[in-house]
């Protein structure tokens, strides 16, 4: 019965549609994206076959509606619409100039995907309803619509041209942080904003030019059989949408200008967070402090070097065939180093590991885990008559707005992404040596490096001239260059009155099967907790805890999600505290963590034997 449906539906189709239109189409599309696919490959030497594969399915549904437009002798009227996802494909290679062939592909599907819904609608306004009121109506507001998205996309690529940067999440977090006076100086000063919008108002003609001829195109509407036609139109949008959902599209990939539009949004509402947390924060924090004695710790230099995206299954001196970190190779030589092998992440996203490796709170004490009744490493460190810095080449105010708080009260806080947002201008890691070199030495620091390290897009955390072994990915390389900035970090200390340097990344990613972090259970691979960690004791400050190094190398061989690091830290700097007990401390005869219940996700899940999920994050 089923088949039969199908089989006459399909015969039916063939009578509207032009196989040899949709292969035409088919062939010089596919021929046009492998020449962008051996274009990208010039920097981008990852293969990711399953999205190639699923962005040459959506060409090939966009070349079969194409059949259909062209047997129907509509094209005219359409060629908007066909073209639309090419135009924003277009538009997003310019606005973002960092570009992976793994985004390429999704933004191929994405844009196919909700071109193919449109090219229907557009089908149906134009070809099958009666031409009546109601009818002329909608197709005067589709059209519209279509001639103002076109209108927005060359506006984007004209600011591009004028300004030499786009669009982008910092750009738009300094829309957000402007206010009226403010932003049209910006934008009349700075950004080229007359001639934006002088052209802005030609294009604006020009499209209108072309919206009324196509006003005045309207044919008569298609009769019969022609307007099954939309049936064939709309046939792949299911399948497309399983690949989707199966290739899990939606919950990775979105086109990058509407994560964009999002950003200012998304940056209201944490900061309205923020502002309500703060004042009971800092109430309890005073509370706690004045209970403290103040004559403990160490003297010296304390580096706290935290990482980004870090996997240590792509590190040479955690076993990896390539070169990737010479540097950390040469540390294990030294009596003073210690590598820990079994560290893991205690959250795949930056903030929620900051607030916990940053404070008392960790997964394994019973207490919600949020931002209340808790103590920053910060403010503890202020109490001991430490001078801290925050030397940070993230932001600040996006997506680390949950750290702010707890490192607002260092005392020297550098960002250069908010600083390079002002400035259009790109930093990288190595950039901050300079701000540590700003710092003048005090008796008691402790100076905390927050890397961009090893963050998506990976070709966007060296510079464009960093050299490398040809055999090396764009992970492998970001990985040389963190291992570089490292070096340079640690040499500079050293020449300090450095005490002890550690390495300590948020998370990991998952490199290895082509995907960022991400803690959904769809999303979520063990390798993305993998992390390396290490620490360095100075040969004078080695020499003069001779216990504290036997008990480091007990606890190098321990498990340790870095929601403990807190302890590690204060244990090392010799910081007797109330605030957490001795059994969170991997240093410590009567440490808890083992295989059976070290935890990550905020207690989502187990981090060996990993059965799925086991609770609510964060309770
Ligand atoms: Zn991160």
């Amino acid at each position: 019965m089923f088949s039969h449906v199908l089989r006459s539906l399909m015969r039916s189709l063939s009578s509207v549609f032009s196989p040899v239109a949709a292969g035409i189409f088919a062939a010089g599309s596919i021929g046009v994206f492998l020449a962008f696919v051996l274009f990208l490959g010039r920097i981008d030497k990852g293969s990711n076959p399953n999205y190639f594969i699923i962005a040459l399915i959506a060409l090939m549904f966009w070349a079969w509606a194409f059949g259909f437009m062209a047997r129907c002798g509509v094209l005219r009227r359409h060629l908007p619409v066909l073209a639309l996802p090419a135009a924003f494909i277009a538009m997003e290679m310019i606005n973002f100039p960092f570009c992976t062939k793994l985004q390429f592909y999704c933004r191929i599907y994405h844009y196919v995907f909700y071109g193919l819904i449109l090219l229907g609608v557009d089908f149906v306004i134009a070809q099958c309803l009666p031409k009546n009121r109601l009818g002329t109506l909608l197709n005067r507001a589709e059209l519209l619509l279509v001639g103002f998205l076109y209108w927005i996309l060359s506006l984007i690529v004209v600011n591009v041209f004028l300004n030499g940067s786009g669009i982008d999440n910092d750009a738009m977090i300094a829309i957000s942080q402007t206010d009226a006076t403010e932003g049209s100086y910006y934008f009349f000063h700075e950004n080229h904003g007359l001639a934006l919008l002088l052209i802005g108002a030609a294009i604006a003609l020009a499209i209108g030019g072309i919206v009324y001829c196509l006003w005045r195109l309207r044919p008569p509407a298609l009769e019969g059989k022609r307007r099954l036609a939309v049936t064939g139109i709309l046939l792949p949008v299911l399948p497309l949408l399983l690949l989707g959902i199966v290739s899990n599209q939606f919950a990775y990939f979105m086109p990058l200008t509407w994560k964009t539009l999002m950003v200012s949004q998304d940056y209201r509402m944490q900061k309205k967070r923020y502002a309500e947390k703060r004042i009971a924060y800092m109430e309890y924090v005073k509370r706690e402090l004045d209970k403290e004695q103040k004559d403990t710790g160490s003297d010296g230099l304390f580096a706290v070097v935290i990482g980004e995206s870090a996997s240590r299954r792509y590190m040479q001196c955690y076993g990896y065939h390539l070169p990737t970190t010479p540097f950390q190779q040469s540390l294990l030589e030294q009596p003073g180093m210690f590598l820990f092998r079994d560290a893991y992440a205690c959250h795949v996203q930056t903030v929620k590991v900051l607030s916990l490796m940053l404070t008392n709170r960790n997964q394994y004490d019973g207490q919600k885990l949020g931002l209340t009744n808790l103590v920053s490493v910060i403010d503890l460190l202020a109490h001991y008559g430490y001078r801290t810095a925050w030397l940070s080449n993230q932001n600040m105010y996006t997506q680390d707005s949950w750290t702010t708080p707890l490192v607002e009260t260092a005392d020297v806080r550098v960002s250069l992404k908010d600083y390079g947002k002002r400035k259009s201008k790109t930093f990288y890691d190595l950039d901050l040596l300079k701000e540590a070199d700003k710092l003048t030495p005090a008796k008691r620091e402790v100076v905390f490096v927050h890397l961009w390290g090893n963050h998506l897009p990976y070709q966007s955390t060296y510079p464009p001239d960093f050299q490398a072994p040809a055999e090396f990915s764009a992970y492998d390389k970001s990985m040389l260059y963190n291992d570089y900035v490292l070096k340079e970090l640690f040499d500079f200390f050293s020449k300090r009155n450095l005490k002890m340097m550690m390495y300590i990344p948020d998370h990991a990613d998952g490199v290895s099967v082509g995907k960022g972090h991400d803690p959904r259970p769809q999303g979520y691979v063990h390798e993305m907790v993998e992390i390396p960690f290490w620490v360095y004791l100075a040969p004078d400050y080695a020499a003069a805890h001779p216990e504290l190094v036997a008990k480091l190398k007990t606890a190098e061989q321990r498990v340790i999600t870095n929601d403990l690091i807190f302890n590690l830290l204060l244990g090392i700097m010799k910081i007797d505290n109330r605030f957490t007990e001795s059994r969170y401390s991997p240093l410590s005869d009567d440490y808890l963590l083992t295989r059976d219940n070290a935890l990550t996700l905020w207690r989502r899940r187990h981090v060996f034997n990993d059965t799925g999920e086991i609770g609510k994050e964060g309770e």
